[in-house]
């Protein structure tokens, strides 16, 4: 029987205070019954206004329909009909833009818990059953994937799946891409990551670590070892500064440093050989999901006051709701309206404090946001030992700079031509946020599999 509550079944969590001293995942996921009564929640709509609303058009009102009749397995298989990484989805993709914010459940009460159902079908499936792994026959045919990131993944399982022998080169010793160095273990588990790849490796497609295109070798070089296409998914690792006063002092970090050194290189584990400072006062400069797991990484790393610094209001925090939430269940502090303008240092070059000024909302910007502007005469300053950068990242300029005819824009990324990862470079194809600059998960996945279609194609005409 369908059930008609009005709000969804509550996440099970780690209590605040517990949470702040560990790196543990703070949302613990549903029991069997918690499942199958929030499935149950599902009007299984006969539009699926909801897969029209997925990037990767998993069909859930499907696979919600298995796991209502608790049919899990079913579940699972119609899940990864779309998507190679339902764990990581279920546990990171915004789903309270994308499937969720159109679920008809949401009109009249909370939509269904879309994403906490991906979450329970694969984790149930990886705890209880043995996947059984097809390795599709090769056809001989070599695709180079740069960057082992969502979308390069995502793109390699796919051309692997239509037979090709498919190389990933990934410049880390690691592979996940922003999944093992960017997003704490608190939000994302790594072993779920490296479960989610090997099942990749065992499909048949190689990973090659410690490889940077560019350095180590470049994409032409890649087409003369006998590559018929390449997919460039580089990402968007490179971090932007304020270019104000005082970053260069002992003390700033990029969010992408402090968060690679702790999630990358457990820097908080006593045998990490990696250091990590140990902050008292810290401010992350910037408002987004970056901003967020590296504030609530400086509280799990013991700092006494964590400080989110942003321009523009709490309204308009680019982070989802659901972080910022948690930010401040763990006492993270929101000093909105507030833009550093200096950051101060003693003697010996280490950060004392940052200078800030006072904003306020004046007409929207090009981005259709207000823009801030500064309060004249409102200089304050906060007294701070450590300061997280998180204002963006874009694309790092190796690849393109090392691939003759290939066309980036004025931010660096790689020009497409269509939705389909087309380049500039005959044979060379790009996505993920080494085409849109930093943006989703579930995104980079959607132009992974389209580019993947696109490449068989491509090399289908060739021949
Ligand atoms: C801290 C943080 C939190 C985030 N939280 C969320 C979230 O909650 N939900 C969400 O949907 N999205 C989130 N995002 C964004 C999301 O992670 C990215 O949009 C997504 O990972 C992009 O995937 P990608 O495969 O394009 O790139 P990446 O994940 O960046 O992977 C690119 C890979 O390419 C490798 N590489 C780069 N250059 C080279 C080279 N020259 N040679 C070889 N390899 C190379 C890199 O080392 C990297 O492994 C977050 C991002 C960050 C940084």
């Amino acid at each position: 029987m369908a059930n008609m509550e009005m709000k969804k079944t509550p996440m099970p969590a780690q209590s605040p205070g517990e949470r702040r001293k560990n790196f543990r995942e703070v949302a613990t996921g549903y029991t069997y019954e918690m499942a199958i009564n929030e499935a149950k929640r599902c009007l299984n709509c006969k539009t699926k206004p909801c897969q029209k609303k997925c990037p990767v058009a998993i069909d859930i009102p499907a696979f919600i329909e298995k796991l209502a009749s608790e049919d899990i397995k079913g579940a699972y298989e119609v899940i990864t009909r779309a998507s190679a990484l339902p764990a990581v989805c279920g546990r990171v993709c915004p789903q309270e833009s994308q499937c969720e914010s159109v679920c008809v459940r949401g009109i009249k009460g909370d939509s269904v818990a879309i994403g906490r159902l991906e979450r329970f079908v694969a984790d149930y499936y990886r705890e209880n059953y043995k996947e059984e792994i097809n390795i599709p026959a090769s056809n001989g045919l070599k695709v180079a994937v740069v960057g082992a990131g969502p979308s390069g993944l995502t793109a390699a399982g796919d051309l692997r799946k239509m037979g090709y022998d498919v190389t990933v080169f990934e410049a880390l010793h690691t592979a996940g891409g922003v999944l093992v160095y960017g997003i704490p273990e608190f939000r994302l588990p790594k072993d779920i990551v490296r479960d989610e790849i090997n099942k990749l490796e065992l499909m048949g497609v190689k990973i090659e670590t410690n490889v940077v295109i560019g350095k180590t070798i470049t994409v032409d070089e890649l087409f003369e070892d006998g590559f018929e296409a390449a997919y460039v998914a580089g990402g968007a690792g490179l971090p932007r500064f304020m270019n104000i006063k005082g970053e260069t002092l002992c003390g700033v970090y990029s969010a992408n440093e402090y968060l690679t050194r702790i999630n990358l290189m457990k820097a908080y584990l006593p045998e990490s050989k990696t250091p990590i400072k140990k902050s008292s006062r810290v401010a992350v400069v910037g408002g987004g999901n970056v901003a967020m797991d590296a504030a609530r990484s400086a509280i799990r790393l013991g700092a006494d006051e964590v400080y989110i610094v942003y321009r523009r209001g709490m309204e308009e925090l680019p982070a989802r709701l659901e972080e910022i939430e948690h930010a401040e269940e763990e006492g993270i502090i929101f000093k909105t309206l507030t833009n550093p303008v200096e950051i101060l240092g003693d003697e010996n070059g280490n950060v004392t404090g940052m200078k800030c000024v006072k904003m306020t909302l004046g007409e929207p910007d090009e981005s259709g946001r207000r823009r801030p502007v500064e309060v004249e005469g409102s200089e304050f300053v906060i007294e701070l030992d450590t300061v997280i950068m998180s204002i963006g990242t874009s694309p790092n300029p190796l690849i393109h700079k090392t691939t003759p005819g290939l066309e980036t824009n004025r931010h660096g990324c790689i020009v497409t031509d269509g939705e389909d990862g087309r380049t500039s470079r005959e044979g060379v194809f790009a996505g993920g946020d080494a085409v849109t600059g930093a943006a989703t998960v579930i995104l980079a996945m959607g132009a992974g599999k389209k580019a993947a279609a696109a490449i068989d194609e491509y090399i289908k005409n060739k021949k």
